[in-house]
């Protein structure tokens, strides 16, 4: 029996240990995907809404303590479209 869900990427890997939860990533996300409790120092935060994540680096880069890696999915990693195709514009 085949699973026909597709599993979700995770963007972003918090480190548990290094970790203070001090709510940031939560603060900054501009597509307000990361949820936490305020003043939670039990739990991690979690990427509530992980498939709308565009990996604009902000919540690895407020990060006080380094906790965050950007976990970029392999498309994007071995991505070959030129950057003018990208931008959808050729400037002669
Ligand atoms: S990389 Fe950007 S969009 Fe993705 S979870 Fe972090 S702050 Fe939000
Ligand atoms: S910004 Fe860093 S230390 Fe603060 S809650 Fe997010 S992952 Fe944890």
């Amino acid at each position: 029996m085949s699973d026909s869900k597709q599993k979700v990427h995770n963007p972003i890997q918090i480190n548990t240990e290094t970790c203070i939860r001090c709510d940031f990533c939560d603060w900054i996300c501009p597509g307000d995907l990361i949820y936490h409790e305020d003043g939670n120092k039990e739990h991690l935060p979690v990427v509530a809404y992980p498939d709308e994540c565009w990996f604009c680096g902000l919540c690895q880069k407020i990060c006080p303590v380094d906790a965050i890696t950007i976990i970029f999915p392999e498309q994007m990693i071995n991505n070959k479209t030129d950057v003018t195709t990208l931008l959808g514009k050729v400037v002669e």
